[in-house]
Order: structure tokens, then sequence, then C-alpha cells
């Protein structure tokens, strides 16, 4: 059995008997888009939006032949493929995020990916042996970049890369720009659980933006966060072990996948949520966190002001960085 995930975190929008908000859903990027606009909600403004965001798939998607993802892997280890300066962007800032945490998130994952099938109606567990066929095609340092000319070449045949963990917060951040583009100053960008808030509410009471219990398939959440942000944008991004995952002999395989095992992440976590205000980076990050696990993970913040994270464990405790705005609601769950 396979769930694909929708809207992972939960959208809590306490606005006291507020008109209800027109929002706008699409799919879109492998999961259900919702945008509300508070303010000048025009047709033309959806309009700009989900075509940003169509465009940002049709360049990233692993799943549409002629996007520039697949024309790179497609022309692994023969040569290097000239793309779109959005899809570069978002290149670099995967091989930065590899680089950093020492290729535990790494943008060549897709054969394994792949291997895993996780998330389609062909999720399997592979044999020992063809892991250990598909772990050496996974190195991002084999992903070979040129600014100049915007050509990503992945120098051996059967690489293959996946920017599912970073391009809904590259497209978030577009959508956001797009809004503040268009002088509208609320809003609430909802990209299957890569949230971005946009101003203050009406009342000025902060956001309260619920965080999906990972216990749960979808729709309950353990703990809300409030967020408040005047004039800027900010971002909350969750990766956890029930976003997509499929179940084989009473075991859970998810979707984030150690390079180093070739198995989905074991080491302690079940959902590791950003608060931040880039959802490119914020994105990456949560993946990022979740694959080296706590430990390693928390080494990393100090380079990246401004974050807040909410860690949630196998043993139900919960770690929350100072300057989060985070409540547990659900008594299951301790914070530590
Ligand atoms: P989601 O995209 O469902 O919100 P994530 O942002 O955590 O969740 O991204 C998970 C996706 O990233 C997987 O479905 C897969 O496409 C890809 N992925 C899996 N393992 C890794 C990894 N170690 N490094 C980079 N990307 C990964
Ligand atoms: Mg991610």
């Amino acid at each position: 059995m396979v769930y694909n995930n929708c809207l992972f975190a939960l959208l809590l929008i306490f606005a006291s008997c507020a008109p209800a908000s027109p929002s706008r859903s699409e799919y879109a990027l492998g999961t259900v888009c919702t945008v509300t606009l508070f303010e000048q909600s025009k047709d033309s403004v959806y309009r700009d939006i989900f075509a940003r965001i169509r465009e940002i798939d049709n360049l990233m998607s692993v799943n549409i032949p002629s996007s520039d993802v697949s024309r790179i892997n497609a022309a692994a280890g023969i040569a290097g493929i000239n793309v779109n300066k959005d899809t570069f962007t978002v290149i670099e800032r995967a091989v930065f995020f590899a680089e950093i945490s020492g290729g535990a998130f790494d943008p060549s994952v897709g054969p394994l990916v792949s291997l895993w099938g996780i998330g389609g109606d062909d999720a399997s567990v592979p044999s020992q042996e063809e892991i250990d066929k598909t772990l050496p095609m996974i190195n991002w340092q084999d992903i070979e970049l040129d600014a100049g000319t915007h050509s990503v070449f992945l120098k051996r045949e059967g690489m293959a890369l996946d920017l599912g963990a970073i391009a809904k917060g590259y497209a978030a951040d577009e959508a956001a720009a797009l809004i503040k583009n268009a002088g509208i100053k609320r809003a609430i960008i909802d990209f299957g659980g890569n949230i971005v808030t946009l101003g203050e509410k009406k009342d000025k009471t902060p956001w309260k933006i619920g965080i999906q219990n990972p216990n749960e398939r979808r729709g309950l959440y353990f703990g809300v966060l409030q967020v408040k942000n005047t004039d800027s944008k900010q971002t909350i991004v969750t990766s956890g072990v029930n976003e997509r995952f499929f179940e084989k002999d009473g075991v859970r395989y998810h979707h984030i996948l150690s390079t180093s095992t070739g198995y989905p992440v074991r080491d302690g976590l079940l959902s590791v949520t950003i608060i931040a205000a880039n959802s490119m980076d914020a994105d990456a990050l949560s993946t990022t966190l979740f694959a080296l696990g706590y430990e390693e993970g928390v080494k990393l913040l100090g380079a990246f002001q401004g974050t807040e994270v909410v860690f949630v464990f196998e043993d139900n405790s919960v770690r929350v960085t100072p300057g989060a705005d985070f409540s547990v609601i659900d008594e299951w769950f301790v914070r530590k």
C-alpha cells in the first residue's frame, strides 16, 4: 500500500468569523499545491502563480521526459546539458547541501529512489545485491556544473538527479515573489507541507501552523507553531517518515534514503521541521537534517542564522530550538 503525500503540515487559520478565504489548488510538483491570497485574490494573479509552478515542475520533474532534469539524466556519462537558469540555481544549491552534509543529502540519489519506487505503485524492498549495484552511482562529486553556460553533466552512465527534496521549496519562494510583486501583503502558500506565510493576519495575531503528527497518516497535528512576520515571509517545511511510505511484513519504508546504506534513513528521528525565511533552503535543510540525524544535524545549524527547528524522535520526545514559538498540544509527545 502506498500513501502519496498531500497536505503534510496542516494549516490552521483561526481567523475568527472571517469569511472563507478564496484558495486555489492544483496538482503539481508531485503534490497538491494550494495558494490563498487574503487580499486582491484576482484570477489573473492566481493564473500567473500556477503557471510559474507548472513551469518549474516542467523543468525539474523526473516524471516529465522533456524536463531539464530528465534530459540531464538521459545524457549521463555522455554529455553536459544546457539548462534553464531556474534548474541550474536549484541544482547548484542542492550540491551545496550535499557538500555541507558530506553527501547525506545528495541530489544524485535518483537511481536509489527509482530502485525503491517509494511513492509509486510499484514500491518494493530491493535485494541487497540491487542496493550494492546502485549505491556506487550516487555521488554528488560526479555532478559537473558550468555556471557560464548553465550546463550540467553527470559524469557516469547510470547516474540520475532527483530534486524531490528541494524543488518544492524553490517553487514556493518563486510563488511568494510573484505574490509580493503583485502588491499582495497577506497570503499563505502550501505545497504539500512546504508552507510559506506572507505578512500578518488581519487582526495582527500570529499565524498558527499545525505540525503533522509523524505517527499518523495525515491531517492530525501534534503541535502548533506561531509565526509572526510583519513585512517579510516565513517558511515552515517538514520532512518525516509518514509523508511517503509503504509497508511490507510490518516494516515501514519511508522515502528519505540513506546514501550510505541504501535503505530508508533510520536514525531515531520521526520528523524535522524547519522554520526559516528561504523555502528552498528550508526544504533542503529539513531533508538534510533528517538524513544526518540529530547530533550531526544540529552542528550545521550555526551556518543558518535565523533558522529554527522542531525535531521529533522515535521515543516521542520533541526538541525545539530556542527561537521557535512552538507548543506541543498532543500529550503523547514530550518536550525536552
Ligand atoms: P517531500 O518532498 O515529500 O516534502 P523531502 O523534502 O524530505 O520530502 O524530500 C524527500 C524526497 O527527496 C524523496 O522523495 C526523494 O525524491 C528525495 N530524496 C530521498 N533521499 C534523499 C537524500 N538522501 N538526499 C536528497 N534527496 C533525497
Ligand atoms: Mg526537503
